[in-house]
């Protein structure tokens, strides 16, 4: 199935399939953009055998604070000319323009500097205040 993007009453991107191993549509703000609202949306292709993905990033769209949103499940069955398709090949040190955060899945170019240990998964700096946040919310109930 694709999703419609409408903004405001009006159709601004059609993104999917949901057969993808991971489709994000998500409205966020980033301290890193002086937190202008915007809406991205983005999917990770299923993983071929020799780790090989690619990563669609359809909508990459500032919004204003009064902007309407909708995401519905859209009609057609041809999802919108991508804005820019990575190739990835995780589990392999990345090349700088395939960096990108594997919590939010957004670039470094949108969330800032992504860090990585060893071959484990890249994590921002949004995300990791986050998991601090989690953490010490674990921490206090016990
Ligand atoms: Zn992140």
């Amino acid at each position: 199935m694709l999703y419609d993007v409408i903004v405001n009453g009006k159709l601004i991107a059609t993104v999917g399939p949901t057969e993808l191993e991971h489709l994000s549509i998500s409205v966020s703000t980033s301290s890193h953009d002086g937190g202008i609202p915007f809406i991205m949306a983005n999917g990770m292709s299923p993983r071929t055998e020799d780790g090989k993905q690619t990563y669609t990033t359809w909508l990459e769209n500032e919004l204003s604070e009064s902007d309407r949103i909708e995401i519905i499940p859209s009609k057609t069955t041809n999802p919108s000319e991508a804005l820019k398709i990575r190739k990835l090949k995780r589990g392999v040190s990345s090349s700088k323009e395939d960096k990108f955060c594997d919590f939010c899945k957004q670039d470094e170019t949108v969330v800032g500097p992504v860090i990585q240990a060893g071959e484990t998964p890249y994590i921002c700096k949004p995300c990791t205040e986050l998991c601090i946040e989690i953490i010490k919310g674990l921490e206090s109930q016990t």
